[in-house]
């Protein structure tokens, strides 16, 4: 009888398992170092190209381990520059990875979950539902495949991906354990060597793992807010029923206390059409924030099919901000970018799932016109 053995996949694990494993098939420590540069530098998920590894411990790794990232099904690159990838996990289900350059920035938006259980109401993913929890390989690997799509540089150069956002599809708090062994890969010189501050994770607020978080890590944090007030904000992020306004906001501040340095909170604000972005709305922001360090970010609503809102106007977008710069707070909006990609914000699973959708009906198309064509020739030939 054989046994199938599961590879382990190295490209999900944090220098201490990676050293760990290396202990545990009783190599050196120090290949840990040697592998991961192999890994997360150049790209490699082939041990035969790890040079500097003996022939023997390479056999003894392809027995026993593999690099795998998720399969990549389809990248887009939009006439400004943003990249879109989708890439289909373990579960079969499909999440996507967002490049944003920026300047001398580059943002790389990454996914957490497929499908997400929170469902908040203006948002693609939340309709979707919850599907699984992508594994650490599979975060940190939308990094890897984003990186090589760059030529694969090693950390210390001028590198395409600067800073990381945790704002793709899924509420990575509700992943934890995976997002954090990726967010120390992310941060790790052997890993793709990004500063804390540029590696940013954003929830929609539960309370106990913002706690729980800044036991494990020191990442910026981003609160996605959308409501200054309960009543508001049960309605369009339903976990506030769960964990209010006072209690989160409390939170967010221990959170950014255990960081123990000057470092702001980013509060998003998905702007709704007439339902959060009237004047008397910015003057509760402006109380509720007034004692809160923090830079705020507005994101002008991405519609998709039968969402129910619509996005405000440029004007009414402007005057929002402008009230909330003249009480002093840093505001910024949101430009929305490769919508010809369909890489926006909250558009993500709404477009994928619109997308098969479309080619199934193109195939239906194409195959009732086939039908069509086989008739008209029956016909002619009567
Ligand atoms: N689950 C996390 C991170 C992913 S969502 C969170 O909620 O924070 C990333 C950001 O996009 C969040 O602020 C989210 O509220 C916002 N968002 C979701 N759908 C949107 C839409 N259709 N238009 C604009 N922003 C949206
Ligand atoms: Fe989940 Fe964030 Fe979407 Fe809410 S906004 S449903 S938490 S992904």
């Amino acid at each position: 009888m054989t046994t199938s053995t599961v590879k382990t996949n190295l490209l999900g694990l944090t220098q201490l398992e990676m050293e760990k494993f290396f202990d545990s098939i009783g190599e050196k420590r120090f290949r840990a170092g040697q592998v991961m540069k192999w890994i997360h530098h150049l790209g490699v998920d082939d041990f035969d190209a790890m040079t500097n590894v003996s022939k023997a411990l390479r056999d003894k790794l392809k027995a026993i381990a593999e690099v795998r990232g998720p399969e990549v099904v389809s990248e887009d690159i939009s006439t400004d520059g943003t990249r879109k990838w989708v890439v289909r996990v373990a579960s079969g289900s499909c999440v996507e990875t967002v490049y944003i350059p920026q300047g001398k920035r580059g943002t790389l938006c990454v996914s957490s979950q497929a499908g997400c259980a929170l469902d908040c109401s203006f948002c693609s993913t939340g309709k979707q539902g919850f599907n699984s929890n992508l594994t650490a390989a599979e975060v940190i690997g939308q990094v890897w495949i984003a990186n090589k799509s760059f030529g694969s540089i090693p950390a210390t150069a001028d590198r395409a991906i600067t800073n990381v956002v945790m704002m793709g599809m899924g509420e990575p708090l509700l992943n934890f354990d995976n997002v954090v062994a990726a967010m120390h890969l992310m941060m790790d010189d052997l890993g793709y060597g990004i500063s804390k501050r540029r590696v940013t994770l954003s929830t929609s607020g539960v309370v106990p793992m913002i706690d729980e978080l800044s036991k494990h890590i020191d990442v910026s944090l981003a609160l996605s807010l959308h409501a200054p007030n309960d009543a508001l904000r049960n309605q369009l992020v339903p976990i506030n029923k769960k964990y209010p306004l006072k209690m989160l906001l409390e939170s967010c501040q221990r959170y950014m206390s255990s960081l123990g340095e000057k470092r702001v909170l980013t509060i998003e604000y998905t702007l709704l059409k007439d339902i959060n972005d009237k004047t008397e709305h910015a003057v509760e922001m402006i109380e509720l924030l007034k004692n809160i360090p923090c830079k705020i970010n507005l994101i002008p609503f991405n519609p998709f099919p039968h969402s129910g809102y619509e996005r405000p106007s440029n004007n009414a977008i402007r005057r929002f901000q402008d009230q909330l710069h003249h009480a002093g707070f840093n505001v910024t909006v949101r430009t929305t970018r490769g919508e010809d990609i369909d890489a926006a914000c909250g558009q993500l699973v709404g477009q994928v799932l619109d997308r098969t959708r479309r080619s199934e009906r193109y195939i239906a198309v194409r195959e009732l016109s086939a039908e069509n064509d086989i008739a008209q020739n029956a016909a002619n030939n009567n």
